[in-house]
């Protein structure tokens, strides 16, 4: 049986053509520092005078292509994963980029053993949370990959449209505080819990959206963001431009 990709969602690395980045823009960056905010997420504070000319998209769930140093290799041509930009501080040159703790990966061991200093290298970026202009309501449902751009949602918002949102994490001590009004935040604590990756499709069938038209984002793990957007587009009916999601990782395989 193939192995699945993500490769109908997100392509494994930004190459050029149609809607992919024309000419990446890459920039080393070195760590500034890092801390665990949580007993699973570690946030790593990135900075250096190769980051200085990085242009934030603006994109709400912004994504960047994160290339971490192997070997010999030039950092350009280093393996990569996409990580969410929690925060970019254009004043200061600082981007923050929050990583989920797990075994394995050349992305979570790099986070986990970081320390000042060290390098990395960060592509051009982009982003996918579109929510139409009439939106009256947000719905955001996320594992804990996502909970970084939930956040970054939640507290850089334009509008005062009301958010809900529906995060599964590690354990309750993975919850977060956000700076901002009119949003309320579910914590669900059953991620890569009992030997199973993720229960979003579970959440998503359960939950209850707001009457009027709206926006719902999805991002996590690939099969249950799959079985979110049937149950979304197929069961409850609504309409693709009300609808993105995004598969961020795979249960069982390496991103590349
Ligand atoms: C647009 C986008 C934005 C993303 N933003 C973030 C972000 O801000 N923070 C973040 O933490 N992740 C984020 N991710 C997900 C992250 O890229 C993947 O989790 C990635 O696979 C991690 O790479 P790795 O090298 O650590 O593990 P890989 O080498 O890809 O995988 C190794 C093993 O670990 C498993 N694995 C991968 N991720 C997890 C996980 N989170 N929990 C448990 N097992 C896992 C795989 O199934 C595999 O068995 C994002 C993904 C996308 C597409």
């Amino acid at each position: 049986m193939p192995s699945r990709t993500l490769s109908s969602v997100l392509p494994l690395r930004p190459r050029k053509g149609n809607d992919m980045v024309e000419e990446p823009e890459f920039h080393v960056a070195t760590v500034h520092s890092k801390r665990h905010i949580s007993p699973s997420m570690i946030r790593v504070v990135l900075g250096g005078d190769g980051l200085r000319s990085f242009a934030s998209c603006g994109g709400l769930d912004e994504f960047a292509w994160l290339s971490f140093p192997q070997g010999d290799a030039p950092l350009a041509d280093a393996p990569g994963r996409y990580y969410t930009v929690r925060h970019w501080d254009g004043a200061a040159g600082r981007m923050t980029v929050d990583f989920v703790s797990h075994e394995g990966g050349i992305a979570s061991t790099w986070a986990r053993l970081a320390e000042p200093g060290d390098r990395l290298g960060v592509l051009k970026p982009r982003f996918r949370y579109v929510p139409p202009a009439d939106s009256c309501w947000v719905v955001l449902l996320a594992d804990a990959t996502g909970l970084p751009a939930v956040g970054r949602i939640i507290e850089e918002r334009p509008s005062a449209v009301p958010v809900i949102a529906h995060v599964e994490i590690n354990s309750i001590e993975d919850r977060q505080d956000f700076s901002a009004d009119g949003y309320h935040c579910h914590w669900h604590p059953s991620f890569n819990h009992d030997g199973r990756a993720s229960r979003l499709s579970e959440i998503a069938v359960e939950l209850e959206l707001p009457q009027g038209p709206g926006y719902v984002w999805v991002a996590g793990e690939a099969s249950e963001v799959a079985a979110c957007r049937r149950h979304f587009r197929d069961t409850l009916g609504l309409p693709r431009e009300r609808l993105t999601s995004i598969g961020y990782w795979i249960h069982g395989q390496a991103r590349s």
